[in-house]
């Protein structure tokens, strides 16, 4: 850690994160006291870290804590108004995240990568430029690997792609990414971050302590992302899917390019739906200020699929393309998903109910010619297929008999589509779960 004024951290929140922070300040020379609420942590990583000799409180989140502390890394889950963070603005203490610990240690090699959605797509999309392109680099954050345990092991020429929830940054003070993206802005996690405007400036702690150095990769069709950059001091480069853009990447109907370079055509590029072309464009302008070839960058445009469970192909059965969108938990994903097709789709969707109605999905089932329903909400779903005119509708119970179903009502070139709307806690342990089943349910059609 270089430049690390501090030296009685306060960890907050274990889990993969807080013990490797733990395990990084405890390296430095940091004095460390860990502390989480649940008591059943006697496990083998508070035993390692006792032995490096961190103080170990567990069970719960006692006021006195804090006493003798000069900072404070909190696991990204702790909501700000735990009483002890209340307590810790009273004392003035810096309230920081994981993830800036791994800034202070590879800070020039950073790309961070944040929006409200599309930020895993983006992620993957920019590392597999950047391998294809020869460049060595590893990826970190909340996509899954703890960004201080990667950074601590990144070797000199290698960069480090970091997907960034609002979650990470709100606990950011130096953090700089050398290239930072910012996807766009919905409205989310107003439970976390009450207001809007919170949750909008935890979200340009992406740029916010770039210079003149930094590039800064930015949604130019989002007015909201457009009015926060405003005050970004890095280098802009928009992406765009409305308009030319001289300074950064955009398309027609034909090609997508990189200022007025076209880099590839758009029937050469695998992922389906225009809100994954907005990472895709996002994607290259990072590739290509990182130096990536157009032929690496060609390559993955021609052969990446998606994210498992997000419209990810899956395959072509006798002309019938599969799609799984497990991760479609609520309308507007599915929204999104529906979108995406311009050919006759079979929808497969329901789930858990949560009590709202699916009218929103009228306006998007022109191209659905038949709904296979399953779930609580299978019921509410079959009225909305009702109001659109859509013939053909049945009840599945597994997601074998719903694939059948589809695959049997489908003609060559139609989608069968899974994009429930729902959270699948009904039925399934997780939407992985539902997603691994509708594969493994596609594949014995074989
Ligand atoms: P995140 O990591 O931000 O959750 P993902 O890449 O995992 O994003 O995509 C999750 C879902 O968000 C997708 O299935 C799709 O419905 C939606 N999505 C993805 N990219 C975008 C985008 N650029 N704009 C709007 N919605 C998107």
């Amino acid at each position: 850690l270089t430049n690390f004024p501090y030296s009685n951290a306060l960890v907050l929140g274990l889990a993969k994160s807080g013990t490797a922070a733990a395990r990084l300040l405890l390296q430095n020379g940091v004095n460390v006291r860990v502390n989480d609420k649940k008591s059943d942590k006697q496990d083998e990583e508070i035993r390692e870290l006792q032995t490096m000799g961190a103080e170990v409180i567990t069970g719960s989140h006692p006021l006195s804590v804090l006493d003798g502390i000069d900072l404070i890394v909190k696991n990204p889950g702790i909501p700000y108004d735990n009483p002890l963070l209340i307590e810790a603005e009273k004392r003035r203490l810096p309230v920081i995240t994981e993830i800036e610990l791994a800034g202070r240690m590879v800070e020039s090699s950073i790309i961070g990568i944040t929006g409200s959605n599309g930020k895993t797509t983006t992620t993957t999309l920019v590392t597999e430029m950047l391998r294809r392109s020869g460049q060595p680099v590893e990826v970190a954050g909340n996509i899954g690997f703890v960004a201080s345990e990667v950074a601590q092991t990144l070797k000199e020429d290698e960069k480090m792609v970091l997907e960034l929830s609002s979650f990470q940054l709100m606990g950011v003070q130096s953090f700089k990414p050398k290239i930072a993206v910012l996807l766009n802005i919905f409205e989310a996690h107003l439970d976390y971050h009450k207001t809007f405007e919170n949750y909008k400036n935890a979200k340009s702690n992406i740029f916010a302590n770039q210079d003149a150095d930094d590039f800064l990769v930015y949604n130019a069709d989002d007015p909201v992302v457009c009015d926060a950059v405003q005050k970004a001091a890095s280098q802009k480069v928009p992406f765009s899917l409305q308009k030319r853009l001289e300074n950064g990447a955009w398309a027609d109907g034909s090609n997508i390019y990189f200022k007025s370079e076209p880099i590839a055509s758009r029937d050469a590029i695998a992922l389906v739906g225009d809100h994954n072309l907005e990472n895709i464009l996002a994607a290259m302008c990072v590739a290509k200020l990182s130096g990536a070839t157009n032929n690496g960058i060609r390559q993955v445009l021609s052969s990446f699929t998606g994210v498992k469970h997000r419209t990810q192909f899956v395959d072509r059965i006798n002309g019938r393309l599969f799609y799984n969108d497990s991760k479609a938990t609520n309308i507007l994903a599915t929204q999104k998903a529906l979108a995406s097709f311009r050919q006759p789709v079979i929808l497969l969707a329901g789930g858990l109910d949560r009590g709202n109605e699916f009218d929103e999905l009228l306006p998007y089932l022109n191209y659905v010619k038949g709904m296979v329903l399953f779930g609580e909400t299978a019921g509410k779903l079959e009225k909305v297929a009702e109001q659109a005119g859509i013939s053909f509708v049945t009840c599945a119970e597994t997601m074998n008999e719903a694939v059948t179903i589809a695959y049997r009502q489908s003609a060559e070139g139609d989608v069968v589509l899974l994009s429930p709307a729902c959270a699948s806690w009904d039925q399934y342990r997780t939407f992985e779960q539902r997603g691994d089943m509708f594969i493994q349910a596609v594949h014995t059609l074989k």
